[in-house]
């Protein structure tokens, strides 16, 4: 059976990877660049305090056969790349995750390309000039304190429409703001509205997705995420399975930690149709939220299996110790491809 595999992220690669460990299928992956992106460490990369990219050539299975290109549209059992060239398929892992956009004259954190613009940017300001980093989400929390800290000579001003942290209990939220106060970020609440006395603007809302099921005519919620079934099958085309960012699953919140799960059990009904079985449904439940303040603190929040913060929370040290571990936990199953979590709660 011919599988192949659109986008090389957290969720694209953990399912290659076990689907060639579970199955006797012919993989590969399709991705527009060589590097697996650690998309949760985009913000280290701007302040230079930490690189997101290892070569695809370690991170995938050696079985698996990586083609670096771009998929423009998914056709009748075939892709057409942005090359010219077709792949046929038998199965496709729609796996193309985010694809952040952002007003002219910003910098947007969440993809690598606009990350390096952003670093080299950030790079050539000197000491006093003004930063801006739209989003009050996690993303931009991270961010406003890694540029902060990385440079302490910067005015740092985190920008957001709704309350800084808003996914967060409140113990946790009140700590992100200590947290933020500390490194001298300054929080604003607002809609933004060009870049005012910034010298340089990070766009830290990473909401959107790739728009390429859309264009391909399969059938998308709002967002562009493709509809699936409860086995994370398109509605529109059943040979095809969608998994993280991209996959519009009920209750999923746009992280790694649902792109692995769900990468993983994409594959794991792909080797039991291999093998003659039925597949089953996806289920899954949450254990928390991480954010990092820097490289030295980080605010973690635990959360009930339905997502909803709980009362537990914790800062500091520990805190950024136990943040590090998840980043590399979560780089290290989509690499080895083992990975267990939890059901989601009856
Ligand atoms: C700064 C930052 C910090 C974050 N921190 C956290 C965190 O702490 N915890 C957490 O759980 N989540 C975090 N996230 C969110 C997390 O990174 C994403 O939810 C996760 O990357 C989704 O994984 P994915 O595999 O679905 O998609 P992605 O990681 O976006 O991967 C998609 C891949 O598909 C490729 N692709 C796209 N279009 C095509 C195409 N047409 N053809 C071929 N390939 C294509 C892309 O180039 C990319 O390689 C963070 C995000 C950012 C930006």
């Amino acid at each position: 059976m011919k599988v192949v595999v659109i986008g090389a992220g957290y969720a694209g690669t953990i399912a290659a990877n076990r689907l060639v460990k579970k199955a006797d299928a012919d993989v590969t992956v399709v991705n527009p660049r060589p590097g697996f992106v650690e998309r949760v460490r985009l913000h280290e990369h701007i302040a230079g305090s930490g690189s997101a990219v290892t070569p695809l050539t370690e991170m995938l299975d050696p079985r698996i056969r990586l083609v670096v290109g771009t998929v423009d549209k998914i056709g009748d059992g075939t892709l057409l790349l942005a090359d010219g060239t077709s792949l046929p398929f038998d199965r496709a892992i729609y796996a193309a995750g985010g694809a952040p956009t952002a007003p002219s004259g910003t910098h947007v954190v969440g993809t690598l390309e606009t990350a390096e613009e952003a670093h080299r940017a950030l790079a050539a300001l000197s000491d006093g000039a003004a930063v801006t980093v739209v989003g009050g989400g996690l993303t931009g929390i991270e961010t406003a304190a890694e540029v902060a800290e990385a440079r302490p000579a910067l005015r740092v001003r985190l920008l957001s429409e709704g309350e800084v942290g808003a996914s967060l209990g409140p113990g946790a939220r009140a700590r992100v703001r200590r947290e933020l106060d500390r490194l001298g970020v300054a929080v604003e609440r607002g809609r933004y509205d060009g870049a005012g006395d910034a010298d340089l603007v990070l766009w830290a809302v990473a909401t959107q997705v790739s728009d390429l099921a859309a264009r391909s005519g399969l059938e998308v919620d709002d967002a562009g995420r493709m509809v699936v079934d409860e086995f994370l099958r398109s509605v529109s085309d059943p040979r095809i399975v969608a998994v993280g960012d991209g996959a519009a699953v009920p209750g999923a919140r746009l992280s790694c930690q649902t792109a692995l799960p769900q990468g993983a059990h994409g594959a794991d009904n792909l080797a039991r149709e291999l093998a003659g079985k039925q597949a089953k449904a996806f289920s899954m439940g949450y254990t928390g939220q991480n954010v990092s303040i820097g490289r030295r603190s980080a605010v973690i929040q635990a959360a009930r299996r339905d997502d909803t913060p709980t009362r537990i929370q914790f800062g500091g040290r520990s805190a950024a110790l136990v943040k590090e571990q998840v980043c590399r936990m979560a780089k290290g199953a989509a690499k080895t491809a083992r990975y267990a979590w939890l059901p989601a709660p009856r």
